[in-house]
């Protein structure tokens, strides 16, 4: 689709919070446009066919909170099948790499971990999330290790309020067709335009003036869906600039998840929906998932500072890291089995650059200045605006729903 020359609102980003502000809107006399900078919608939603029997979902793929989750409803309207079953990261690990007396240890240290932050919170003061660790627990650092996979950094840089405010109900569903691609088909039939990058947003006349790589329109309203490292790097500018936003999206910042997926031949050896991790005793380790829906492959999850390390040192470096670490684990025979499929890099993805916000220690607040409206005109969403939901999808998705009722609030007060 080629851009209008003037609408009622444009929407920049065609991610989860883009798609749900568009579908909120559909219901309005409103013309409407989402602007997407990639050849495809979902951004940090996207499943791929890594290989003709294995389906991938390189971004998000578990539905968190699956009983407050809104993309559960919008599987079942769009006839995706959903799998309950519960996930096999706690209990479920395989193997003697972490032998079940340390495994249930550690579980006891992760959890009473929880418990000492949820106590601290109560305090109202905030502090980095490493101060709640018990000093000198031997499972410290893959503590640190799991932060790293559902913050993407290490508890150093949690903010302990911010932690405390996500809502997990401990219900995590799978979309048997991948996350992605059920975003891509809810997404589908909406207004959009592929390819546009926005630059600029310029909201110093009567009408907002939005440059893009496709030419310029103007817009009574912007919902503004972008990452928070898109914000804070002035990648999509604003004039007059917005300090605060600019402010706000700096202590937000991305931490990194990435995914790794891995052909495995002969997978009768290994048990579906397994779980396979060492005891290492490091923060710099990965966690992987054994023959998701009994296909024939593994996948793996890197986080936080040592995911990072792994991009900058090249394509093929993630994967070449998780032979080596379940060859460990399993035996070198293991090693012919094993091919790689696929790897995400969400650092160097310029229209992501990382993959879920977290807050700094001392900035919780700032999720709540970053979604706040400017002027009754620029509105804004995204999973780091989502107050109890931020990292997720589904939290972006209803972010996105929220910035539209903000949008036909302002309307209506006109
Ligand atoms: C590896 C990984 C695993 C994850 N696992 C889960 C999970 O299991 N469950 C879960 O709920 N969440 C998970 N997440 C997080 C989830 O994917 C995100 O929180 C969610 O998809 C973010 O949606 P969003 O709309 O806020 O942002 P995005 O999806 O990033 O959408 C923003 C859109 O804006 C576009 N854009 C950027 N710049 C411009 C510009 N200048 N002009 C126009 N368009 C622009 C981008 O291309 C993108 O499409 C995971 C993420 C990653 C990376």
């Amino acid at each position: 689709m080629t851009i209008p020359s003037e609408i009622n609102v444009a929407i920049i980003g065609a991610g989860a919070a883009g798609l749900g502000a568009a579908h909120a809107l559909r219901r309005s006399r409103l013309s409407c446009i989402v602007l997407e900078a990639r050849e495809r919608i979902g951004g940090r939603g996207y499943t791929i066919m890594a290989a003709p029997d294995v389906v991938f979902d390189v971004g998000c793929g578990w539905l968190h909170s699956a009983n407050r989750n809104s993309f559960v409803k919008i599987a079942e309207a769009l006839n995706f099948e959903i799998n309950r079953d519960l996930p096999p990261w706690r209990e479920r690990a395989y193997g003697n790499a972490f032998p079940q007396k340390d495994r249930d240890d550690f579980i006891r240290s992760l959890d009473a971990f929880f418990h000492r932050a949820e106590e601290a919170a109560k305090s109202g003061r905030d502090a980095p999330a490493d101060t709640c660790l018990e000093p000198d627990n031997r499972w410290n650092p893959m503590i640190d290790a799991i932060s790293t996979y559902i913050n993407g950094v290490e508890l150093d840089h949690v903010s302990l309020l911010d932690l405390d405010a996500y809502e997990d109900t401990n219900l995590n569903w799978r979309v048997r067709r991948g996350y992605g691609a059920l975003m891509a088909a809810y997404g589908g039939s909406l207004p959009l335009a592929l390819n546009c990058m926005v630059t600029l947003i310029d909201h110093s006349g009567r009408r907002l003036r939005v440059e893009t790589s496709q030419g310029t329109l103007t817009a009574d309203m912007v919902i503004v869906t972008v990452p928070t490292d898109l914000i804070a790097d002035e990648a999509i500018r604003f004039h007059p600039s917005l300090p605060d936003k600019v402010d706000a999206a700096k202590n937000l910042p991305l931490g990194l998840a990435d995914k790794v997926v891995l052909a495995l031949d002969e997978p009768e050896a290994l048990p579906k929906e397994g779980n396979l991790r060492g005891a290492t005793m490091r923060a710099e380790m990965g966690t992987y998932h054994l023959r998701p829906f009994g296909q024939p492959c593994i996948e793996g999850f890197f986080g936080g500072r040592f995911a990072r390390a792994l991009e900058d040192a090249g394509d093929g470096a993630i994967a070449a890291t998780s032979i080596d670490e379940i060859v460990s684990f399993l035996g070198n025979n293991f090693r012919r089995k094993l091919r790689p499929l696929k790897e995400s890099r969400w650092a160097h993805d310029p229209f992501a650059r990382g993959s879920y916000s977290h807050a700094l220690p001392g900035h919780a607040g700032k999720r709540v200045v970053l979604a706040a409206p400017v002027d009754g005109r620029l509105f804004f969403a995204g999973e780091a605006t989502s107050p109890n939901f931020f990292t997720t999808a589904h939290g972006a998705r209803d972010s996105g729903e929220r910035a539209a009722r903000e949008v036909l609030a302002a309307l209506s007060a006109k």
